[in-house]
């Protein structure tokens, strides 16, 4: 598979290697979906790999590492139950790292995502990144590498795996799963074409038609909030909801704007045309910036349920006798 987007980065690896300054670590910092783990693995071959111009894609070190079979390649992830990457995993690494390696020299070892590492772990990497064995990397893949502390970040050279611009996501998509939706994919999970390609194209779009239909019910008041935000948080799609949840949102928003843009009336209030419609730009904003927090909480223990209650309410209809939106906060 190749990723064009990603060739700038690939250049520089070769480089490196060509010119015998292949770096004892690096930092891969990647948007999200965008080929972070390919790059690492590319880094790999790049090393391991002893033909000139390396890597070759033919030799046997090349096509171990595309197994993932390579006895010099380490890889460390997150545990099934912690989902972190514990302390004891980064010593081990560590310290099959300083040992020469199994065939005549490089050795990789992949920590992917890295800000998986708890503290411990991440100062378990600080002897390694001072004294590297010769021959030894280290690649360290992260989305958010303001997570690994900078006594980590300062040692490692830096390599950037940007995401695609939307029209070359689409093309490289079209390419390599064939012609589906794919807009509506990147829609709800933004420029991520690696994740892209791995979405269930039909179950997504059923997934945001659900959503859609269940946030028009909220704004007419007659959905069962509580019993849907259980089923949401209980699917296991909740990331995929609120994404749902984000474009509806927006569409609404998008809307809102231009009808007031339309309408000089609308200009000061901002309120949407339609009468039938009690939702205007300060809930939706609102609601958007709740949801912002919420995703920013996704990772700790919150109730998810109650939190995503909360935010529905927000978008129902509030009927007071003598009102017909009181309490939207005017
Ligand atoms: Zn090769």
């Amino acid at each position: 598979m190749q990723l064009p987007w990603l060739a700038t980065a690939c250049d520089t690896l070769r480089r490196a290697r060509a010119g015998g300054r292949f770096p004892a670590a690096l930092l891969i910092h990647e948007q999200s979906g965008s080929g972070g783990a390919w790059l690492a693995l590319y880094a790999a071959r790049t090393a391991l790999c002893r033909a000139a111009g390396a890597p070759c894609g033919q030799c046997d070190d090349c096509r171990r590492v595309a197994a993932d079979t390579h006895p010099d390649l380490l890889r460390v992830g997150p545990t099934e139950e912690s989902k972190q990457i514990r302390v004891e995993q980064v010593r081990e690494l560590c310290a099959e790292l300083a040992l020469t390696s199994h065939g005549a020299g490089a050795t990789v070892a992949i920590i992917d995502p890295a800000e998986a590492m708890n503290a411990n772990a991440a100062n378990a990497l600080l002897k390694t990144l001072e004294e590297p064995r010769p021959g030894a990397t280290l690649v360290l893949v992260t989305a958010a590498p303001s997570r690994l502390p900078a006594t980590v970040r300062s040692r490692c050279q830096r390599l950037s795996a940007p995401a695609p611009a939307r029209a070359a996501c689409l093309a490289w998509l079209e390419e390599e799963g064939g012609k589906r939706d794919w807009e509506a994919v990147l829609d709800l999970i933004g420029n991520a074409p690696l994740e892209a390609l791995r979405v269930d194209v039909e179950a997504l779009a059923k997934l945001r038609a659900d959503s859609a239909r269940a946030l028009d019910e909220v704004a007419r008041g007659t959905l069962d909030i509580p019993g849907a935000c259980e089923r949401w948080v209980k699917g296991g799609d909740y990331e995929l909801r609120l994404a749902c949840l984000e474009n509806w949102l927006t569409v609404r928003l998008d809307r809102a704007a231009r009808a007031a843009g339309q309408n000089p009336q609308m200009r000061g209030t901002a309120h949407l045309p339609s009468g039938r419609s009690p939702l205007n730009m300060k809930t939706l904003v609102r609601a958007l910036d709740q949801l912002y927090q919420l995703r920013q909480l996704g990772s700790t223990s919150i109730n998810k349920a109650l939190a995503l209650e909360q935010l529905l309410w927000e978008l129902a209809p509030r009927v007071v006798p003598g009102s017909r939106r009181a309490g939207s906060g005017s």
